[in-house]
This record gives structure tokens, C-alpha cells and sequence, in this order.
């Protein structure tokens, strides 16, 4: 036991070159005041710099790509979209008047092709990623509408929307009122009313 005492107070009165204030001791102190003081006190003044949430709001970056959001006044009932969802999260189901449309944010991987193929621009990813929810949810996690059929103004069959648009990309340059007359018109309707005239340039 006295020679293990012996031992450490040898060692204890030995002057180390790393205990100097010169050595590793005196580097440690000086980085504390140089590099982590400054950061302390400005944290002290300005208040954290880390992100609030979950009690705040998350930084969210404009173009991230989350939620798909749909309109039905500007889905034109293509199914492109359907189509082309890899994930299989878009599916219409046959209503008596039109075509029920339902994307399941569930199985949505957020991919956005839905939303560039779109021609209509029926669908928009949005940066809203709030989509967290209980197991038992998760079939009312839903974007769901009825897009209804409508009936041609010239012959009066029923036909697919034509939304706005789409119709202003098919006929640039058309005054406003004419292509609200042409949507309005089932796809053979419009066809015949815009062909041109025997011996008229198209
Ligand atoms: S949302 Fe767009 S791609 Fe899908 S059916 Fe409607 S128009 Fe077509
Ligand atoms: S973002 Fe991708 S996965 Fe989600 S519905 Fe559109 S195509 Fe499907």
C-alpha cells in the first residue's frame, strides 16, 4: 500500500511539459476562449441556433417535393396519371356521373411524375410533408373527388371535361370566349367546327 502512495507522489511531483500552461493544457484554454466563448455568448444574445420543431415550425424548402394536390376543375379524365404513378397510388373508379379520382398519399413516393405528366395541370406537388398519422388513418389519408362528364352544347353527347388549361395549349391564341365555346363541345363537335374550309390553308 505505502509503495503505490510513493509511486503517485513521484509521479505527482514530476513537471510534465504537457501540464504546462505552455503545453496541451494551455492550447485547450485557449481554444475554449477563442473558439467556443464567442460561439456561447452569441447563442446567449441571439437564442438557439438549432431548428425549433418539433416545438416550432421545420425549416421547409420551397421545391421540395411532398403532397400531391388535385383539382378537378382541371382534370381533363386522360388517366395519364394513373398510368404513370410507379407506386400504383392513383386509381378512378366509375361513378353513375363521372370518374371518382383517388390518390393514396399512403403509398405516394413523392416522385412528382404525375404532376409533370399532367398536361392540365390537374395535379401540383406541394412542400407540405405534414403527412404523419396512426396506423388506423391511414385509409383517410386521401385525395379524393368526382370529376363529372358533361354534355357536348352541338349534339348533346356525353363527353370528357375539357379544362381551360389544356384548351388554351391546344388552341393558342384563340380569343377567350371562343375557346370557352370549343370546350364546351365534345372532341368530334370541335373537330368539325375548327377544320378548315375546302381550299382554306389549315
Ligand atoms: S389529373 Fe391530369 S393526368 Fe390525371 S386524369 Fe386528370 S388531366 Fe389526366
Ligand atoms: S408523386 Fe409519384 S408516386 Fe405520388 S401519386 Fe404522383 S406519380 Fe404516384
Amino acid at each position: 500500500m505505502f509503495r503505490g502512495v510513493r509511486r503517485v507522489r513521484r509521479r505527482s511531483s514530476k513537471v510534465s511539459p504537457r501540464r504546462s500552461p505552455s503545453g496541451k493544457r494551455g492550447f485547450r484554454r485557449k481554444a475554449v476562449m477563442s473558439f467556443f466563448l464567442p460561439v456561447l455568448l452569441r447563442n446567449l444574445l441571439k437564442g438557439p441556433s438549432t431548428e425549433a420543431f418539433p416545438f416550432g415550425e421545420a425549416i421547409t424548402p420551397k421545391k421540395l417535393r411532398a403532397r400531391i394536390s388535385f383539382d378537378p376543375d382541371s382534370c381533363a379524365l386522360c388517366r395519364v396519371c394513373a398510368r404513370i404513378c410507379p407506386a400504383g397510388a392513383i386509381q378512378f373508379e366509375k361513378k353513375p356521373d363521372g370518374l371518382e379520382f383517388n390518390l393514396w398519399h399512403n403509398a405516394c413516393v413523392f416522385c412528382g411524375l404525375c404532376a409533370l405528366y399532367c398536361e392540365s395541370e390537374g395535379l401540383h406537388s406541394t412542400n407540405d410533408w405534414h403527412l404523419s398519422h396512426l396506423q388506423s388513418e391511414k385509409y383517410d389519408l386521401v385525395e379524393r373527388a368526382t370529376v363529372k362528364f358533361q354534355k357536348c352544347t352541338k349534339c348533346g353527347k356525353q363527353k370528357m371535361p375539357a379544362p381551360l388549361p389544356l384548351m388554351a395549349k391546344l388552341y393558342p391564341g384563340l380569343p377567350a370566349d371562343e375557346i370557352e365555346r370549343l370546350r364546351a363541345m365534345c372532341p368530334q363537335c370541335r373537330k368539325a367546327e375548327t377544320a378548315p374550309a375546302e381550299g382554306e390553308p389549315s
